[in-house]
C-alpha cells in the first residue's frame, strides 16, 4: 500500500514514512540515498511537483531535499530520527534503529495470519504498533553503522 500525499508536495513525515517502509523491507533494515532515489516511489506516489528539478541542479529533484532533511532535522520533534524510528547511515541514508529491531524481535503477540501463512506479530513501541511476520519480513538483524 502506497503512501498519497495529501498536498501538492510530499511533507518530510510523508517521506520519513515511507523510508520507514522501504527500509522494512531490506536485508539489514537499511537504505542509502541512491536505493531510496530509485526505489522509493514504490512506497510513496510522488507527485508531479515533488519530482520538479530544483533550480541550478538539474539532476536533483525537489524531493531528494526532504529526502536529505528528514536526517538534518534530527534534533526536531516528531522527526523520525528524533523519535527513534530511524537513523542516519554512515555514507548517506537511513536505517531501522537496531535497537528497535531487538526488541520487536524479542517481544510481541501474535496479531494473526499473513498472507504467506506466517505468523504476524506485532507490539506497541514509540506509539505505534509494529508488525511483522515470522516467514515473510526480512529484517533479521542490522548491523549498521549508527551516527549519533
Ligand atoms: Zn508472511
Amino acid at each position: 500500500m502506497k503512501i498519497i500525499p495529501a498536498g501538492e508536495r510530499s511533507t518530510e513525515t510523508e517521506i520519513a514514512t515511507a523510508v520507514e517502509a522501504c527500509c522494512w523491507t531490506r536485508p539489514y533494515g537499511e537504505a542509502n540515498f541512491a536505493y531510496l532515489k530509485f526505489y522509493l516511489c514504490d512506497f510513496i506516489e510522488l507527485t508531479k511537483q515533488d519530482k520538479e528539478c530544483q533550480r541550478h541542479r538539474l539532476t536533483d529533484l525537489k524531493w531528494h531535499a526532504v529526502l536529505r532533511n528528514i536526517g538534518a532535522h534530527a534534533n526536531q520533534p516528531g522527526n523520525a530520527i528524533y523519535e527513534g524510528w530511524l537513523v542516519k547511515l554512515r555514507g548517506g541514508g537511513y536505517a531501522i534503529p537496531v535497537s528497535l529491531i531487538t526488541s520487536l524481535r524479542r517481544g510481541g503477540v501474535d496479531t494473526g495470519k499473513c498472507e504467506c501463512g506466517g505468523t504476524l506479530r506485532g507490539v506497541m513501541e514509540f506509539d505505534r504498533l509494529w508488525t511483522w511476520c515470522s516467514q515473510c519480513t526480512p529484517v533479521v538483524k542490522a548491523i549498521v553503522n549508527e551516527i549519533a
